[in-house]
């Protein structure tokens, strides 16, 4: 029996390691599919405090699993396949082991949606990226696209007119979906280029990005744009299909949370991506672990009176 079983590896969840054992609670993180989280696909991160000179997004989570660990955190690598929440003790299968645990904190982080494309995933880290605010500054004064049209598309798109010397925005609509002033924002920036109608067909490059082939949907024509990067901002889908029914979820599918990393379950807490649609940084996913490891730490210590 554990008192605290952490669903995920990212900030979140190991942050939340490193506060639950040093409330000596007996903690076990189930890592999931991707150990480390979205960040090991993140080749520097600039902006985690505490690394003046940068730091891999692969080595400071090796640093956050060696600081948990060494704190005493166990680690299960796999995901959770079923979860028990009707009753206390929590019931979590991987595969065929189960665990119990008198609490849980979910931190199973978001994904970036892809465009599926084969060329996207081979120059995945080699130009392609899913986050202007970590990736952006590798690409000061050349030129970039940013392909979606909602409020994170723009929103990269504008951050990255402050390092490019160039951003497309490739949009598949006529219209935009971000909201009103952020477009109003993005129309009144001369470095923005708007390529609508088009999706990519394919992102160019061998070794590196150099371009992207798109093709206009109302006419059909194949088009070729020259660029250093290429930014998705599709969406993010947060990794919850597990609680679905289980938990309240809202409608884009995050894990609703009150008081900060409560959720509809009593027991059971929620930080990081998985419950914030909004910042997704490193840096509050690892705030909001701890937050949610005080509140477990309070929810058993209030149990046992
Ligand atoms: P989103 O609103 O779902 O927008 C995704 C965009 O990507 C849409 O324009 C969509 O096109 C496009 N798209 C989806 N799949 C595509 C594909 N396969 N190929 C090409 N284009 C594709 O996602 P988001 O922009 O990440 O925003 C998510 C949520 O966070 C929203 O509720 C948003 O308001 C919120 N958010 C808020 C802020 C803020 O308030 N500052 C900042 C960021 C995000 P269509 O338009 O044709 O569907």
């Amino acid at each position: 029996m554990h008192d605290v079983i952490i669903l995920g590896s990212g900030p979140a969840g190991l942050t939340a390691a490193i506060y639950t054992c040093r409330e000596n609670l007996k903690t076990l993180v189930i890592t999931g599919s991707q150990p480390g989280g979205q960040l090991v696909l993140t080749m520097d991160v600039e902006n985690y405090p505490g690394f003046p000179e940068s730091i891999p997004g692969p080595e400071l989570m090796d640093r956050m699993k060696a600081q948990a660990e060494r704190l005493g955190a166990e680690f299960i690598n796999g995901e959770a396949t079923s979860i028990g929440f009707s009753k206390r003790p929590f019931k979590v299968k991987v595969q065929d082991q189960e665990f119990e645990a008198r609490s849980i904190i979910v931190a199973t982080g978001a994904s970036a949606k892809t465009l599926g494309l084969a060329s996207e995933a081979k120059l995945r880290g080699k130009g392609v990226s899913y986050c202007a605010t970590c990736d952006g500054y590798f690409f000061k004064d050349r030129s970039v696209a940013v392909v979606g049209g909602g409020d994170t598309a723009v929103e990269e798109a504008l951050f990255l007119t402050g390092l490019a010397s160039k951003v497309f925005l490739v949009h598949r609509r006529e219209v935009l979906r971000a909201s009103g002033i952020l477009q109003e924002k993005a129309f009144g920036n001369k470095k923005i280029t708007f390529t609508l109608n088009s999706v990519v067909e394919e992102i160019l490059g061998d070794e590196q990005v150099r371009g992207l082939r798109l093709r206009n949907l109302k006419s059909g024509s194949i088009s070729e744009i020259e660029c250093d990067g290429v930014f998705i901002a599709v969406g993010y889908r947060p990794n919850t299909a597990i609680f679905k029914g289980q938990m309240e979820l809202d409608e884009g599918g995050f894990v609703v949370t009150k008081n900060e990393a409560e959720t509809s379950i009593e027991g059971v807490f929620a930080a990081g991506d998985v419950c914030d649609p909004k910042y997704r940084q490193a840096v509050t996913a690892a705030g909001s672990g701890c937050k949610a490891a005080i509140d477990v730490g309070r929810f058993l210590k209030s149990r046992q009176r």
